[in-house]
């Protein structure tokens, strides 16, 4: 580091920047996670350097037999880790792994089935701004309005009516499990390819927290920096019989050179998810993100569906009558960051939205339990309803401050 100050301080300051905000705020984003200091030396490495196209053993370039190490090394980790028949590490990010997906399974114009974005789904599952919704006719679900669960009677009818060639599940905002089975049986009865999307839940996978989708799909994708708490990047998992059309949708379809120092991050990633320990963290961080959505339903904060299986609550703000938008700015006024979502059938537009998405994989990184995430639901209700109370807000942001020193990010 101190290299980087000599030749950048500018950028020297950013880095120390937003690790101050990190160590002196709560970070309750669904999506994010405090990687370990393995993973990022290995992301900081000269692996950085080497262009490896093609895969172990089956390179363009010359000189890469160390890389290769780090590839095959990473490979069995997440088949072992996972029982998965086929790994690849190089997708850049979840959107390349999704992209490529796609691409390995599909032509365009094909028809696809996938939970609707304002229910949960991401970008990449048929948003017409993105890929998929321009090159693949797709078709949306959507969760029932009275129990805000996946209504799989809905997904069968559409699949049936429609005839997709593919089917995903997976969301960005659904706090509950996905009964894969299901899914499973509505694709065999169309004979549509699965694809489940485990961006946000891979990790819990990984610590034995919620059931696996790998017996039941055609193709995981995933993102590795979220629960997993790897680097930020992309991976897939296959059937055997689909890896040749997978590897090659990857690359050379979507990508070019894989970025060999992530690839290894991951694979640091994947020993460090393999341990004991991060079956208890797993466990917590589920255990956390019920007692936070708990708490705020105590505080008149209610959490869609009722409450979350997962590591994420998606609570609706109406009763309080504050938007989303204004109640992620005051929260983040106060040092506490999260961040605006839309509910299901959320009358609002999606820049203003009705709710918040908060999500405990950081702070249970850091080694908060569950009376932690009670302080944390009063913290965040006093936030949104101290408006424009400057006072009451400095006042938390001393409090934020005070219960993070106690379980300090990246300690000193
Ligand atoms: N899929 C899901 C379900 C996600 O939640 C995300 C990101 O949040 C992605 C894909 C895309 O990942 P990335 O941002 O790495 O492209």
């Amino acid at each position: 580091f101190a290299q980087l100050e000599a030749v950048d301080p500018e950028i020297a300051q950013v880095v120390l920047g937003e690790l101050e905000r990190v160590r002196s705020g709560l970070q309750l984003i669904a999506s994010e996670n405090l990687t370990s200091p393995a993973v990022l030396a290995a992301l900081g490495s000269t692996l950085t350097n080497k262009y490896a196209e093609g895969y172990p053993a089956r390179r363009y370039y010359g000189g890469c037999a160390e890389v290769d190490k780090a590839e095959e090394l990473g490979i069995e980790r997440a088949k072992e880790l996972f029982g998965a028949e086929h790994a690849n590490l190089q997708p850049h990010s979840g959107a390349s792994a999704n992209l490529a997906a796609y691409a390995a399974l599909l032509q365009p114009g094909d028809t696809v089935l996938a939970m609707d974005l304002p229910h949960g789904g991401h970008l990449t599952h048929g948003s017409k701004v993105n890929f998929s919704g321009k090159w693949f006719a797709t078709v949306g679900y959507t969760v029932d309005r009275e129990t805000e669960l996946i209504d799989y009677d809905e997904v069968r009818e559409l699949a049936v009516a429609h005839q997709p060639k593919m089917i995903i599940c997976g969301a960005t905002a659904y706090p509950r499990l996905i009964d894969f089975a299901r899914f499973r049986q509505i694709a065999d009865e169309v004979g549509a390819y699965l694809l489940v999307d485990a961006a946000h839940f891979i990790g819990l996978v990984a610590g034995k927290a919620i059931p696996s989708p790998v017996p039941y799909a055609d193709v995981v994708t995933f993102t590795t920096h979220k629960v997993l708490r790897g680097p930020r990047g992309g991976m897939i998992l296959c059937r055997a019989g689909l890896a040749q059309r997978v590897d090659k949708a990857v690359f050379p379809f979507v990508q070019g050179g894989p970025l060999m120092h992530a690839v290894a991050a991951k694979a640091v990633a994947l020993r460090e998810a393999a341990l004991p320990e991060f079956q208890t963290y797993a466990a917590q961080v589920v255990k956390n993100a019920q007692a936070l959505a708990a708490g705020l339903e105590s505080e008149g904060m209610r959490p869609v569906s009722g409450g979350t299986d997962t590591h994420l609550a998606l609570i609706d703000l109406r009763d309080l009558d504050v938007t989303g938008r204004d109640a992620e700015a005051r929260c983040d006024a106060a040092g506490i960051t999260l961040n605006k979502n839309a509910i299901p059938y959320d009358p609002q537009k999606p820049m203003v939205a009705s709710g918040v998405r908060v999500g405990t994989p950081s702070v249970t990184t850091q080694g908060m339990r569950e009376g932690e995430m009670r302080q944390i639901a009063s913290l965040i209700a006093r936030a949104v309803r101290a408006d424009d109370d400057p006072d009451e807000t400095s006042q938390i942001r001393a409090e934020v401050a005070d219960l993070v020193h106690k379980f300090p990010a990246y300690p000193r």
